[in-house]
């Protein structure tokens, strides 16, 4: 049996259920975060629950629940469906408001978490490497809705996500409106060019990946140069490796990108050192589900 947490109270599954006049479901009106749980213990909580937060003051979204309160839901979620190794979801909607768009007239926000599992891509894609595309929609532009924010409102993603599935790939490679890349539909990209590493900044149209940050970290630690800034796309088809971070990914290699081979088109030894100081973090530390 899975339970789902809804305002203080564990439904099933089943009778988990929110009002169709939430905002949430009405407009995309509110935030989310993706987070795993690994042996035991859920990764980078804090990070997790601060952007979560963050993603609410952007929208002027006020939690009816503190951070502290937040990592307690969570880990009580966890705990509630026996997670050990699995994927949490809580998510703050704008709650229940009328038919027009105010957010003001929305009384209380809701706060739901989610615990389940995940598997976003089959094994031979992690040994393999995805081959990926650019594709024509953009990522939002800054001022219209930041990137940064991880709000209910994945359109702009879906829409990329819909023409890679339609032109036979997996995954889509989007830009942002200066033709610079962001990221792809739910990862951040890395790329390796001859022995340093790159990524497209925040600024590029990128949400702040937590994942990112970890494997820019480990990268450093190897003593890699790291340098986050603008990345076109010349830069990724002359590349040596690419991968894409994201915590329900985790990391995947990309062996090309727009039919041009990224390096000899095979997984790199850089990602390849990475991954394993990546399972090796994730496995032994976090905070711990009791
Ligand atoms: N970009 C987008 C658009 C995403 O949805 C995600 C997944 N949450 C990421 C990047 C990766 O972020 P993180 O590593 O924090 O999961």
């Amino acid at each position: 049996m899975s339970y789902v947490y809804i305002d203080g109270t564990f439904y099933e599954k089943e009778n988990a259920k929110v009002s169709v006049f939430d905002h949430g479901f009405l407009y995309g009106d509110g935030v989310f975060e993706g987070i795993r749980a690994y042996n035991g213990m859920v990764f980078r909580l804090t990070e997790h629950v601060d952007r979560l937060f963050d993603s609410a003051k952007v929208i002027a979204l006020v939690p009816s629940v503190s951070k502290k309160e937040m990592e307690e839901i969570i880990i009580k979620t966890c705990h509630k469906n026996s997670i050990r190794d699995g994927y949490i979801r809580p998510i703050i909607s704008r709650g229940v408001g009328d038919l027009g768009l105010n957010p003001y007239l929305c009384k209380k926000s809701s706060v739901i978490c989610i615990a389940d599992k995940i598997s976003l891509y089959p094994k031979e894609d992690y040994e393999n490497g995805l081959k990926i595309i650019t594709v024509a929609t953009h990522r939002n532009y800054n001022e219209s809705l930041n990137p940064r924010v991880k709000s209910l409102n994945y359109l702009n993603n879906i829409l990329a996500k819909i023409e890679a599935v339609q032109a036979g790939v997996k995954e889509a490679l989007m830009l942002n409106p200066l033709g610079y890349v962001a990221e792809c539909t739910g990862d951040n990209l890395f790329i390796a060019r001859k022995g340093k590493i790159y990524m497209p900044s925040v600024h590029s149209g990128s949400l702040d990946g937590i994942t990112a940050a970890v494997v820019a970290e480990l990268a450093r630690k190897r003593g890699f140069e790291v340098i986050s800034g603008t990345v076109s796309r010349f830069d990724i088809w002359t590349s040596d490796e690419c991968w894409l971070t994201g915590t329900a990914a985790e990391m995947i290699p990309v062996i090309s990108l727009d039919s041009r081979q990224i390096g000899d088109g095979k997984v790199g030894p850089i990602y390849r050192q990475l991954l394993m100081d990546f399972r090796y973090l994730t496995e032994t530390t976090g905070t711990p589900i009791v």
